[in-house]
């Protein structure tokens, strides 16, 4: 956190760990909700602008799709999305870019989101 210029407060910390550990896209909101019961002090607007902060930075990366709300990613390096239509869940997977899109010849591509749509495994085995 320090080599970005970052001040390392308790609070930020627990914000960058709960992402570490959950995997899940959480939104902001979850992530108050799930710190607000041991880490003092914590806010909606100290989490809200420790993910802002974060996001700004290239440290976490954010998505979002359809109209739900803005969700948290500890990955920042290219992976797709699987967004379980029955559990909500949105699953990653190991994607690289590799295709050069027909059509799109001579365009810059900054940035690149596969985003798959279905069933997952565990509640398609339901
Ligand atoms: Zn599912
Ligand atoms: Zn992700």
């Amino acid at each position: 956190m320090t080599e970005n210029n970052i001040k390392p407060s308790y609070q930020r910390i627990q914000v960058l760990n709960y992402l570490l550990c959950h995997h899940t896209h959480p939104t902001a909101d979850t992530i108050y909700k799930a710190l607000s019961n041991n880490v003092p002090a914590i806010s909606r607007a100290t989490v809200y602008n420790a993910l802002r902060l974060f996001s700004g930075k290239g440290i976490i990366s954010t998505f979002s799709a359809d109209n739900m709300e803005m969700r948290y990613d500890i990955l920042t390096d290219s992976h797709g999305h699987f967004i379980c239509k029955v559990c909500q869940t949105i699953y990653n997977f190991p994607y690289t870019y590799h295709n050069k899109y027909a059509g799109l010849e001579g365009f810059q591509i900054d940035k690149e989101e596969i985003t798959l749509r279905g069933i997952c495994s565990s509640c398609k085995a339901k």
